[in-house]
């Protein structure tokens, strides 16, 4: 039996991001509707011709999303919150999804997006469902069947896909009255019935389901649910491929082998499986599909490794299927594309178009269809790439090698610092300051583009920064800020900003990733050791600090970030990345104290977002992460201050984690959950200072003085006063001027007021 081929899914974006480039013109009406659906269906046209093209079995369909592939799930069954939906507007369409994604002023005040946050453990970002049990579902959106129907019209075999109703109802958020998600299967459960009865009506062998929740340790409730879904959704017309990615399904196997599927994907890559033991570990009806191609990295395929591999496991005549881990979403969409990296470079990677043609090799080699000289001709150069240069560094290794407990140790604990350094930085109670970033206007971003596109001189440049950086200065002064930043101006991205300092990383022109929606990331790729070139922030901090007498908090993207928001090299441990990048940064924390600056600021806002899926491999990961954190913080003096600063997310469960980071001072986003994070530290004593975000900077509503003072209020209660500061909850850099003035006044206003009430009492 032929060894099929297919993909999960497809990058949707474009090559040159057309859909970006359509979908915000379309939203600042410089195209219209029909202008923005030629747009998409050229690229679903596009995709589906390479994909056959390129020699897979099954065009997959339905991985394309106006905007969020969880969204068009919503769209289908009709799970539009009443704030979005509009009285004359008889049927659902596009603009009903743009609503729900981006919110919209047009209606009425209280017409917010949805909420939005990471797909499992990528950097993509899903629409949250917003579940209510009052809900009127029905098969409303039906891009499913209309999108099949053109990819059929061409003449493709088309393998639809769907988001699998489980896993939709799992990374739904119930809203209003509290019920059991699981509820409203019931409800949902006719609709994917009645697409698949519609689908098998067509030409369609098979649909993808995906369960990616099938990684997760899920509840025996939810389990036990799979059962009578699968059972419910089983349609004697058409074949079910369940596919699980990201992980592997070791801790719900028992239910999976119990299910009415007729086929299942594994995840290869970031799952631990025996291919060996494969075949007795499934259930013997299932079809297998297993994903070997990395769907999350830009590393070629070890082809050989592979055709080795399912030689040995065609043996046990089994029918499979080879396919990517997970949908391309994920990776850039063609290396032939750049223009900047050497050949040789580019001989190490596959972006998502040449993973394709990976997966059509390899099935074509088995099924004797094409000669194994193109499994050699295809695979990396792995020793040319082991001995190159831009890989190895070997100072950097010996220092790696040299790492000792006393780096990652401040000398003193905290208690002995602050005192030394509440004398030295002469700070008032409820200290003000900063996250980092000040609005980053038009102004800022040409100057940038300009000196990018060799328009401007360096020295025109620093120049017109410095003009920039006096102004941030002179306006915190203004405000009474107590512990001031230069408003990092230089900065396009956090990471890219560092790793363009770096040795060890390697660019991209149009590695773009979708991020959510319309927005695209590019980021880095770490192909070799790391090491620090040239000090990266130290002129700027210095300049900042020669204008005031007050403090200036320098700011660094600290390791774990730095790591997490790139493609990471493949032939070393994320750890050994992670001690390597952590030198660099402890080199430039030592230039910045060495040239006078007495406050610095690593930021680790991935740090919660690298944890693993599974609880069982927490541990392992935060010991590591906090380590590279204290390695990089740890080489100061006493009097040195250290800050970090964490967003987005919950910080209650791996609070020992950011203990142990034994920063001086942790600024945290609390201000969206009304400070519900405060009343952790009712039990939860944390020992060193700590600034819960007293404001939400992603909103350009001005919070009032009374609002602030609340807040503080209520943290007083919860935190002793002599470990509080008072900052906004992230940086500065998306809003304009008149906001963060107002804003911040506010916040000095309100600090003042409580300090009094304080020093009163
Ligand atoms: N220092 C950065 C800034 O102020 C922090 C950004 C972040 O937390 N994501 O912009
Ligand atoms: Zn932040």
């Amino acid at each position: 039996m032929a060894i099929k081929n297919h993909i999960l899914g497809f990058p949707r974006i474009g090559a040159r991001r057309e859909l970006k480039f359509a979908l915000e013109n379309y939203w600042s009406k410089k195209i219209t509707l029909h202008d923005l659906l030629v747009v998409g269906k050229t690229i679903r046209h596009n995709n589906w011709k390479y994909q056959v093209d390129c020699g897979l079995d099954y065009v997959t369909v339905g991985d394309f999303a106006w905007y969020d592939h969880v969204l068009n799930v919503s769209m289908m069954i009709n799970n539009v919150p009443k704030r979005h939906q509009i009285e004359d507007e008889s049927k659902l369409n596009l603009d009903t999804l743009f609503r729900i994604a981006r919110g919209s002023i047009v209606i009425d005040k209280n017409c917010s997006a949805s909420e939005m946050t990471k797909w499992f453990d990528t950097n993509y970002h899903y629409i949250v469902p917003e579940l209510s049990c009052d809900q009127n579902f029905y098969f409303a959106w039906k891009a499913i069947l209309e999108e099949t129907d053109e990819a059929l019209s061409l003449g493709y075999t088309v393998k639809p896909v769907l988001l699998g109703p489980l896993t939709y109802l799992w990374l739904g958020k119930v809203k209003g009255i509290s019920f059991n998600k699981l509820d409203l299967l019931e409800k949902i459960l006719p609709i994917y019935k009645e697409v698949l009865t519609k689908l098998s009506r067509r030409n369609i062998e098979w649909i993808q389901i995906d369960e990616p929740i099938l990684v997760l340790d899920i509840p025996t409730q939810w389990k036990k649910a799979f059962l009578g879904v699968y059972k419910e959704l089983k349609n004697n017309k058409i074949k079910i491929l369940l596919s699980t990615y990201f992980g592997d399904i070791h801790s719900n196997i028992d239910i999976i082998n119990k299910l009415s599927i007729d086929g299942l994907h594994i995840d290869l890559v970031a799952g631990k499986y025996d291919i060996c033991q494969l075949h007795n570990y499934f259930n013997e009806k299932f079809l297998l599909s297993l994903g070997i191609v990395n769907g999350r990295n830009i590393w070629k395929t070890d082809l050989l490794k592979w055709y080795t591999k399912l030689k040995l496991f065609s043996k046990v005549k089994r029918i499979f299927w080879i396919s990517t881990s997970c949908s391309l979403l994920h990776v850039p969409l063609d290396i032939s594309l750049e223009e900047n990296l050497t050949d040789f470079v580019k001989s190490w990677f596959s972006f998502g178009m040449q993973k394709c043609l990976e997966i059509s090799i390899l099935s074509r080699v088995l099924n004797k269809k094409l000669n194994i000289k193109e499994i050699h001709r295809w695979i990396k150069p792995i020793d040319a790439y082991k001995s190159s240069n831009i890989v190895n560094n070997i100072v950097v290794q010996k220092r790696v090698l040299q790492i000792s407990s006393d780096h990652m140790q401040r000398k003193n604990d905290f208690t002995i610092r602050s005192a030394i350094q509440k004398k030295k930085l002469n700070l008032p109670i409820l200290p003000t300051t900063t996250i980092g970033s000040f609005p980053q206007t038009i102004e800022i971003r040409q100057l940038r583009l300009d000196y990018k596109n060799k328009k401007i001189s360096q020295s025109d440049y620093e120049n017109s920064l410095k003009i920039h950086i006096k102004n941030n200065i002179i306006q915190q002064e203004k405000l009474g800020l107590d512990v001031l930043v230069h408003g990092e101006p230089e900065r396009n991205d956090m990471v890219e900003y560092f790793s363009e300092y770096l040795e060890g990383f390697v660019f991209t022109q149009y590695g773009w990733v979708q991020s959510y929606g319309s927005r695209c990331v590019k980021p880095p790729i770490i192909v070799g050791d790391i090491s620090r070139i040239t000090p990266i922030t130290v002129m700027w901090s210095k300049f900042a600090q020669s204008l005031t007498n007050k403090p200036v908090k320098a700011m660094l993207t600290g390791p774990v970030t730095i790591l997490c928001w790139s493609f990471p090299r493949e032939d070393i441990p994320k750890e050994r990345i992670a001690q390597q990048i952590a030198l660099a940064l402890r080199d430039e924390v030592s230039d910045l104290e060495n040239s006078g600056i007495d406050v610095i600021q690593i930021d680790e806002p991935a740090l919660r977002e690298g944890l693993p899926l599974r609880k069982f491999y927490w541990d392992n990961y935060l010991s590591w992460a906090v380590k590279a954190f204290k390695l990089c913080s740890s080489g100061v003096k006493d009097s040195t201050q250290i800050h970090t600063h964490m967003c987005y997310c919950e910080f209650n469960d791996i609070m020992p984690a950011i203990v142990d980071l034994d920063a001086d001072v942790i600024t945290i986003e609390t201000s969206r959950s009304d400070m519900d994070l405060l009343e952790f530290f009712k039990t939860f004593k944390y020992p060193n200072d700590i600034g819960p975000g007293v404001y939400d900077i992603h909103s350009p509503n001005i919070p009032t003085i009374n609002w602030i003072e609340k807040l503080l209020i209520k943290a007083v209660e919860y935190i002793p006063v002599q470990q509080l500061w008072v900052n906004p909850d992230c940086g500065l850099k998306t809003r304009n001027w008149m906001e963060t003035l107002l804003a911040l006044q506010n916040m000095i206003q309100a600090t003042k007021n409580i300090r009094k009430k304080i020093l009163k009492k």
